[in-house]
């Protein structure tokens, strides 16, 4: 089977960094003009010093996502882990006020509570990103015909946008069903065994995201169930 279970989850933090209970489980609203930030576009520069680290919670206990109104046609964007062992990552990808995922609001969940139209309505931007965060390479290596360390990732010539399928590039079929590739959030349904596995690598070596592991701002209730759906039917 080339779809695979991760087998990593995720839960809702239900207290802030000081132990208070969190409103709303997993979310807190920052209003820059409460917080005394300058009030420009949300220009990447911008977010990676102004508002993170001004905003972040302690990254050995919470996996921080910024949702904001990033500017310059972004869906969002990672920090690489550090120290992965892995191939195709650098060791230092950067430090832990910077630490999480960034994304667009508009991308963010799906219908109902994502009211804006397709394509990128459906939360595969987070799955995208949180694959970088846990070490994942884009399936065009980001070259052309490049290598992103899955052998079982067929290459490809560069991204895909839509749903072009079927399609070869590299000689191979491209894998447009690949979180991973750039295609319509509707196209997108699968990670491969390799990037499982280097996800799985990531989350037992890696600073920062080990530790998650043992963090226990979710409480001790029962832990968190799957909730996936499978929005793409075209071609698996
Ligand atoms: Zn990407």
């Amino acid at each position: 089977v080339l779809q695979q279970n991760c087998e990593i989850q995720f839960c809702l933090a239900l207290e802030d960094p000081i132990g208070n209970p969190l409103s709303e489980p997993g979310i807190d609203r920052v209003r820059r003009q409460d917080k005394g930030f300058s009030s420009p576009a949300w220009s990447i520069n911008y977010i990676e010093n102004v508002i993170k680290p001004n905003t972040f919670w302690d990254p050995n206990r919470y996996f921080n996502i910024w949702v904001v109104d990033i500017s310059g046609g972004y869906l969002g964007y990672a920090q690489f882990p550090n120290n992965s062992t892995l191939g195709c990552l650098n060791n230092n990808n950067g430090g832990a006020s910077t630490d999480g995922v960034v994304l667009l609001y508009q991308s963010v969940g799906r219908p109902p509570a994502n009211p804006y139209p397709p394509p990128y309505n459906l939360g595969r931007t987070a799955t995208h990103e949180v694959g970088h965060w846990l070490g994942l390479r884009h399936i065009w290596g980001d070259s052309n015909c490049g290598n992103d360390c899955c052998g079982d990732t067929p290459t490809a010539l560069t991204a895909n946008f839509g749903c072009p399928y079927p399609q070869t590039t590299c000689s191979s079929v491209d894998m447009v069903q690949n979180y991973m590739d750039y295609t319509d959030d509707n196209c997108m349904n699968l990670f491969t065994v390799n990037q499982k596995n280097r996800m799985r690598t990531v989350m037992q070596v890696s600073p920062r995201r080990v530790d998650l592991l043992s963090s226990t701002v979710c409480g001790s209730g029962p832990p968190p169930t799957s909730d996936f759906y499978d929005w793409s039917h075209k071609h698996l």
